[in-house]
């Protein structure tokens, strides 16, 4: 008996399908032919910033147990649940499926995978590298899911991870309107938070367990543990039958697709870490997002907070040149503007010290004197009192920023970026 991990991406489209729901439907067929799992299924999902992605850019990933003599029909089975199940009719979609049977998982392919979330791949470095350790790789139309499939099979979540509970439609009611009962939502939030979190936006108070795409998706909780997971899942009433439901492992909420940098290298579909000091004040820019720019030294960068941000623009917009620091988000370019973060979060390191000076008060009237220029000293304009030069003082103006971390509402929030929740607690 031997372990051989299943990866499989690229499946769905924007109108339908979702590659965690292929990798549901193997893992039962899967598991009525006789195998087992070896360990939690895994959702990875691969960096968000890459513009040929579908919609939220996931791979999944399934081990199991398998006799040599019954690899070929893991492989028959996986081949022929992804040809009935993807969405093969859409141009953009091209799946990928990996097979590699290995007790451990090689240096390279966990270097890959790393690179696959944080960076760009072309499908000619994942063929290489499937090649080189030996592992099959079937491909779909253009296969361009070979790449995110190897990707999964090399994410060991060595750094961080959490969990997601999933619950699929039936077929017959893909499409319809998700009926969901938002109270039981609030009450399960309660119950589980902050074990489970992003289920309700606290701005908006909108339910953010379904999605809004035809997807057979009913909806999904992430959790920080699977029994968690699973407890919520059991206090959410829904008025339609769930045909299967599935807990996956994944680097959602773990940041995994940061990565420190300064602003020189920071380079475009990339996600990065950068610390600075504000370098021009916040400007808001028609339709409402708010920019400012960044400093670390050697260069500088745009850093935005976009409308749908909502109240994480005040903290944004509190920010004044010198002050220090450190931004998480996605790296864009467009024609003709510069480098542009878009914020995911930031947390403020110190807040420039702000020195209001004050004229000495006049000893007989009590009244501010008056400066004569720059230093010539002061005079009371009623007494006629002077005072020297040095006599003024200096107060702190106060700020209404406070240093700390700011993130997104979970409706703005990116499936990898890491709740500030997970961070520090509640
Ligand atoms: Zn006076």
């Amino acid at each position: 008996m031997r372990k051989v991990s299943i990866g499989i991406d690229d499946t769905d489209s924007k109108q339908g399908m979702c590659t965690t729901y292929v990798g549901a439907v193997l893992l039962d067929r899967l598991k009525s032919l006789g195998f087992r799992l070896v360990s939690w299924p895994r959702l990875v999902r691969l960096n968000p910033n890459w513009h040929l992605k579908t919609r939220g850019n996931c791979a999944v990933c399934i081990d199991v147990k398998c006799r040599g003599s019954s690899l070929p029909v893991l492989r028959e089975t996986a081949l022929r649940t992804v040809e009935e199940l993807a969405e093969l009719g859409c141009e953009t979609t091209n799946p990928g499926v990996v097979l590699f049977s290995s007790s451990t998982v090689p240096a390279e392919l966990k270097r890959f995978s790393k690179t696959v979330i944080q960076d760009v791949v072309e499908i000619e470095d994942a063929e290489r590298l499937a090649q080189r350790i030996g592992a099959e790789y079937y491909k779909f139309k253009l296969g361009r899911g070979i790449v995110g499939a190897l990707a999964a099979i090399g994410e060991t979540f060595q750094r961080d991870s959490t969990y997601e509970i999933l619950a699929y439609r039936k077929a017959e009611y893909r499409g319809r309107r998700r009926v969901v009962d938002a109270e039981s939502v609030v009450m399960m939030d309660k119950a589980t938070f902050p074990r489970t979190f992003d289920n309700i936006d606290p701005t908006t108070g909108e339910i953010r367990i379904t999605p809004h795409t035809p997807c057979p998706v009913l909806f999904g909780i992430r959790s920080q543990d699977p029994e968690a997971a699973l407890e919520a899942f059991r206090m959410v009433k829904v008025d339609e039958p769930i045909e299967r439901w599935m807990i996956y492992r994944t680097n959602q909420g773990t940041d995994a697709h940061l990565r420190y940098s300064s602003i020189n290298t920071t380079r475009p579909f990339t996600s990065a870490i950068l610390t600075g000091n504000v370098s021009r004040r916040p400007r808001i820019l028609p339709g409402g997002h708010v920019v400012f720019t960044l400093s670390d030294g050697d260069g500088e960068i745009d850093c935005a907070a976009y409308e749908p941000t909502r109240r994480f623009r005040d903290a944004v917009k509190g920010l004044e040149v010198g002050d220090l620091v450190r931004v998480y988000g996605g790296v864009k370019k467009k024609e003709g503007l510069p480098l542009t973060l878009n914020l995911e979060k930031i947390e403020v390191l110190e807040l420039k010290k702000n020195l209001l000076k004050m004229n000495p008060v006049c000893v007989v009237c009590g009244k501010r004197a008056k400066s004569e220029g720059k230093g010539k000293g002061y005079q009371c304009e009623t007494c006629g009192r002077r005072f020297p030069s040095g006599s003024e003082s200096y107060v702190e103006r106060q700020r209404d920023l406070i240093p700390g971390f700011y993130e997104v509402p979970p409706r703005a929030r990116r499936h990898l970026a890491k709740p500030l929740v997970r961070i520090r607690g509640i």
